[in-house]
């Protein structure tokens, strides 16, 4: 029998890991440097598999994104949403999703925006709104 590649964690941990801490996590691949916050085995760029855990910065901008009108089942009540690819400020590109924009006009490639713990699949984002609140 041949055996599977090692992982550190399974996609069930991984996952826990947004909502339990708050947590961003990626993986770093120390032979071509990609930062990924996508699970996976091996480097998908150049297929290392003995990839870093990284916790991920919460931070990023708006590298991208498309308004959904018809979303699979587990976001139908959230419909319309933006989902987003962001990149992020400490390195690496996030996929997720923004409840909060319902049009076109609400977000701008660029936009500063920041991860939001959820019990929702998925990584969830919303806009920054101008200067942190701080205490
Ligand atoms: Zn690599």
């Amino acid at each position: 029998m041949e055996e599977l590649p090692h992982a550190s964690h399974t996609i069930a941990e991984f996952v826990r890991g947004y909502e339990e801490g708050g947590v961003l996590r990626g993986f770093h691949c120390p032979a071509c440097d990609l930062l990924t916050a996508t699970w996976s085995l091996a480097c998908p760029r150049c297929g290392r598999r003995d990839l870093e855990e990284r916790t991920l910065g919460t931070q990023g901008r708006v590298a991208a994104f498309t308004l959904l009108n018809v979303p699979g089942d587990e976001f139908l009540n959230d419909a319309p949403y933006a989902y987003v690819v962001v990149e992020l400020e400490a390195g690496g590109r996030v996929t997720g999703w923004m409840p909060t924009v319902r049009s076109v006009a609400d977000l701008a490639i660029g936009d500063p925006v920041h991860f939001v713990p959820s019990y929702k699949p998925g990584v969830q984002f919303a806009k920054d709104r101008g200067p942190s609140p701080g205490g």
